[in-house]
């Protein structure tokens, strides 16, 4: 497509307005799609109510009068001849658009109408008459400095020069069925629509299309990935699996059980695994993945776990030391506070199949390791995936599978589309014995009702979390800070139990000190910020108390509560919030993670939930998920169809689609 530049009327001050868009060109620029409309009809104002907006055009009959007051303020009247009848119109504020308001000037008025004083008390006065007795106006989003009418001559121009230049993917078939609008139709009634019909037709086009390309791309991943040749095939020595399994300390739920199968015999089978395991916090998918780990190494190969913290890491090294004490399996823990020397060790341990299992950070591992033969990844606590995410793993050939873990419990809808090219095995059922974690939600003024909670637990020889916003004090914010609260604490508490805090902007050194003091059961009261929202898992923790809860997302509190609620003893959450408690309300009523996202979702959009606004691989233009099921399941089986189809490979009128998928070859 031609360049932005060559669109008459884009001088290099309305390029770089526009790239703050994110529209760098042409294509972006007609993609940038109005996110809603103006409708403006010709009312009848003998028909109209009182108080009722009315729009009305007609022509100045009298030469406006104004009045000033209060200063800068300005009340402007004049008459308008509507040609049914002539009224009154009272403006404020628009003095300066005296000079164009000349009698026998057509115009178009915009405003309140009160039949009884025959006036019109205008928003809006446009210089020119209404067109037609419908006329539909785009309003974009835009930025400081970009008018939206500035914007939508850019977007006109464009229309007028380079529509052809767009490229039509939806091929003709599919556009028959459906009785479509070309692309360029479609893309010219969206920007500018000369009725409700045709804008209709527009926008479930460039949905369809959005969906239909994104169902392509990633049910052809699915395709290309089971034909890989160098997926691995291995040997499983089930029998030592199940004999560490009948050795666990508990009782596998059925839905872990059911897990392990799935990845066992993928981890069997020739094609390369891409598997999500899904369950909610504390539902036990640690313990899938040492197996699925250990299964690995029975068949030979190296498998690397990936976690999004370093006490993560850690705390995943420690419990697979000790699940797997009496088995002779090497591990290692890879973390930044490890010294350069060690590190050295431990890489080279790596590449010469010293080691079988390597725990530690998503970026420590993907960092230029090179391993000997890895055959599993595990990616622990990821929820960023999209089209082209791949892992970036120096691998000597060989296609490791791959085991992704997530506890933010996305609506069926969603992980369809977004885990399309991916398996899923869901935990469902929490481990029995479970206790429902009891939630309240207190204010800053009940401290005293929470405080003796808090008693009553550290007398059970209970350990209890407690999370705040802030590390330091902040003047501009009146929210709790860590160690605010670690004063507080100790006053109450101090001289029977031990107080102290972690915080993301410790060492790595510190932070692992404090953490084992914590599970050894040495610190009794642990003040936080959100670092340990993610995974941490001391048993005897029963207690989770939030400051200022308000300020996090409904699933970041879940995940926090999930601290908490992972043995048979009864946990409890406290959210401490002096706002916004209807949003809070639903974590009282409910431990369903998946009702608690859809909320979440509802309340933020999709793409925060998916943290879509930083990769911005799946933010759709015109699709809207939440909305738009039924458009997408359509997509996805013609998408199905399509690659099923013997003439896709060679025939012209796919050709383009082709072309789209390419691009995805270069990606790994
Ligand atoms: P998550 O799914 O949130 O990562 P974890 O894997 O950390 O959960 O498991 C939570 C706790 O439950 C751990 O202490 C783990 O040892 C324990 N656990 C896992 N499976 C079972 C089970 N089947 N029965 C009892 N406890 C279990
Ligand atoms: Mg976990």
């Amino acid at each position: 497509m031609s360049n932005l530049k060559e669109v008459r009327g884009i001088g290099i001050k309305g390029l770089s307005l526009l790239k703050k868009l994110t529209i760098n060109n042409i294509e972006d620029l007609l993609a940038h799609y109005p996110f809603r409309y103006v409708f403006l009809t010709k009312t009848n104002l003998q028909k109209a109510t009182n108080d009722e907006i009315v729009v009305t055009d007609g022509t100045v009959e009298t030469i406006p009068t104004i009045n000033r007051f209060k200063g800068k303020m300005s009340r402007m009247v004049f008459r308008l001849n509507t040609n049914d009848l002539v009224v009154n119109v009272v403006i404020f504020n628009r003095a300066f658009m005296k000079s164009h308001l000349r009698i026998g000037k057509a115009v178009t008025v915009i405003g309140k109408y009160q039949p009884l004083k025959n006036t019109i008390i205008a928003s809006e006065i446009r210089l020119t008459k209404l067109e037609d007795a419908l006329t539909i106006e785009p309003v974009y989003h835009t930025t400081k400095g970009l008018s939206n009418k500035v914007l939508f001559n850019y977007i006109n121009k464009a229309l007028d020069n380079h529509l052809d230049e767009l490229v039509e993917y939806i091929p003709l078939d599919i556009k028959n069925k459906y009785n479509f609008l070309s692309k360029k139709e479609a893309v010219k009634n969206i920007h500018q629509p000369s009725d409700v019909e045709v804008l209709k037709k527009a926008k479930i086009f460039l949905k369809y299309e959005e969906l239909f390309l994104f169902m392509l791309k990633i049910n052809y991943l699915k395709q290309t990935n089971r034909q890989t040749p160098s997926g691995l095939i291995r040997d499983i020595n089930l029998a030592k699996v199940e004999g560490f399994i009948n050795n666990l300390p508990f009782l596998l739920t059925f839905d872990q059980k059911r897990a392990i199968n799935d990845i066992l015999k993928d981890l069997a089978a020739k094609p390369r695994m891409n598997r999500l395991l899904q369950g909610d916090v504390g539902s036990g998918k640690t313990v899938v993945a040492f197996i699925a780990m250990y299964a690995n190494y029975l068949g030979g190969y190296q498998s690397a776990l990936m976690a999004p913290t370093e006490i993560l890491a850690l705390q995943h090294y420690q419990s697979f030391l000790t699940l797997f004490k009496n088995i002779n399996i090497r591990a290692a823990l890879l973390t930044g506070s490890l010294k350069a020397r060690e590190k050295k060790q431990i890489y080279e341990k790596i590449k010469n199949n010293q080691v079988d299992i390597i725990i530690g950070t998503h970026a420590l591992i993907q960092e230029g390791l090179e391993f000997y033969n890895l055959g599993l990844v595990v990616t622990d606590e990821q929820h960023r995936f999209g089209v082209n995410q791949r892992a970036n793993l120096k691998n000597k050939g060989v296609m490791p599978d791959i085991l992704y873990m997530s506890a933010t419990p996305i609506p069926r809808t969603y992980a369809l589309t977004i885990y399309g090219d991916m398996d899923i095995s869901n935990l469902k059922n929490k481990p029995s014995g479970r206790k429902e974690i009891i939630t309240y939600l207190k204010s800053m003024s009940e401290i005293k009702a929470v405080l003796s909670l808090m008693w009553q637990e550290l007398n059970k020889n209970h350990q209890i979390y407690v999370v705040a916003p802030l590390i330091e004090e902040s003047d501009k914010l009146d929210l709790s800070n860590i160690n605010f609260l670690k004063e507080k604490m100790t006053l109450a508490f101090g001289k029977k139990y031990t107080i102290d805090i972690l915080h993301g902007k410790m060492d790595n050194k510190e932070k692992e000190q404090i953490m084992n003091l914590f599970i050894q059961n040495k610190i009794n009261i642990l003040i936080s910020t959100t670092i340990i929202e993610v995974g941490i898992d001391v048993t005897n923790a029963n207690m989770i108390v939030i400051f200022d809860a308000d300020r996090f997302g409904l699933s970041t509190l879940h995940q926090l509560r999930g601290r908490v609620g992972r043995s048979d003893i009864q946990s409890y959450a406290i959210l401490i919030s002096n706002t916004d408690n209807e949003r809070l309300k639903i974590l009282t009523e409910t431990n369903d993670g998946f009702k608690i996202s859809e909320q979440d979702f509802i309340l933020r959009g999709q793409g925060e939930l998916f943290g879509l606004k930083q990769s911005g691989d799946m933010g759709f233009k015109a699709a809207d998920l939440k909305k738009d099921f039924k458009i997408l399941m359509q997509a996805k089986e013609d998408a199905l169809n399509l690659l099923n189809n013997k003439e896709f490979d060679t025939n012209i009128e796919y050709k383009n689609l082709r072309e789209s998928l390419m691009v995805l070859n270069n990606l790994d």
